[in-house]
């Protein structure tokens, strides 16, 4: 079956689908995305990916493509035309097609909207969360505004590879104070000896993650404390536990830091509980 793709306004088989050169995301990377986990053939925390878009969307001054409600239509649309059970889905925003030039089109130049769908094997991914994965550090160097989810990731991708050339399956940025700020696409996270967790604050230094505020809402409810603070690589390597959140991973345990093993070196007991139950706190569309 050929996938399909929305690509403004039309569904169209992958070969056809294209974008303008002079599009701004292509030209600048003047755009936003989301990425939204696809269980069952339900979209998960849709309403909360939709919120932070339009934030995102409201920093850059784009303006919605579309309403929120007809995007939620093209959304589950392209999960359907795709036949997508187990997957992710993408959506990205772009400021338009316009003659190449830094400041902002001409007003009434139109948003253009991407969204994908694609199958994933659900049974790698709990296999991989089984095993945990390792991370390694990197210095942040990023700009500020990291809590808008734009498409300009060429520090993230540097990170990732980065990551991956040493087999691990992530990087964490580190600012120069040493404090951890996230992953090249997750939130990073600590369990300390007393059995808190530790992220560090959405008000600065990283994106405010869909995964994460689903699990300050599970810890809520099971009565687990939450210190929502800064914490430094030193402190990672002698914690109980680390994970990683965001939609694509939903808790993935991590084991090892920079080569050291977490604790035991398996993934630790809450982050697979958190893991377990997040299905059964997240919002999962009709
Ligand atoms: N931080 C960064 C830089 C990300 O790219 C992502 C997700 O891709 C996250 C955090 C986690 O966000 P979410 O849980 O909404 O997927």
């Amino acid at each position: 079956m050929s996938r399909i793709a929305f690509v403004n306004g039309r569904y169209l088989p992958y070969r056809q689908a294209a974008v303008h050169i002079e599009d701004r995301g292509y030209q600048f990377a003047d755009g936003v995305y989301e990425v939204c986990e696809v269980r069952e053939g339900h979209i998960v925390d849709e309403r909360r990916h939709l919120e932070r878009l339009s934030r995102s969307l409201g920093e850059l001054r784009i303006p919605p493509p579309m309403t929120p409600r007809a995007l939620g239509f093209v959304l589950r649309e392209t999960v359907r035309l795709n036949r997508v059970r187990e997957g992710l889905l993408y959506l990205q925003v772009t400021r338009g097609v316009a003659r190449r030039e830094h400041a902002f089109p001409p007003a009434g130049t139109r948003p253009a909207l991407v969204v994908t769908a694609r199958t994933r094997d659900r049974a790698k991914a709990e296999t991989l969360a089984e095993a945990g994965i390792a991370v390694i550090t990197v210095a942040e160097n990023r700009w500020e505004r990291v809590d808008i989810k734009t498409i300009a990731l060429v520090p993230n991708v540097l990170a990732r590879q980065a990551a991956r050339e040493t087999g691990a399956g992530e990087a964490w940025f580190v600012d120069e104070e040493g404090f951890v700020t996230e992953g090249a696409a997750s939130n990073a996270w600590i369990v300390t000896e007393e059995g808190a967790l530790v992220t560090r604050p959405a008000e600065s230094g990283i994106l405010r993650g869909i995964t994460r505020t689903v699990v300050f809402e599970m810890a809520a409810a099971s009565g687990l404390k939450i210190e929502e603070r800064p914490f430094r690589v030193d402190e990672a390597l002698q914690a109980r536990e680390a994970f990683v959140t965001a939609a694509t991973q939903i808790v993935m345990p991590v084991i090892k830091i920079d080569g050291t093993p977490i604790a035991d070196g398996k993934p630790g007991p809450l982050a697979r509980m958190l893991r377990a139950r997040f299905h059964a706190v997240a919002e999962i569309g009709e």
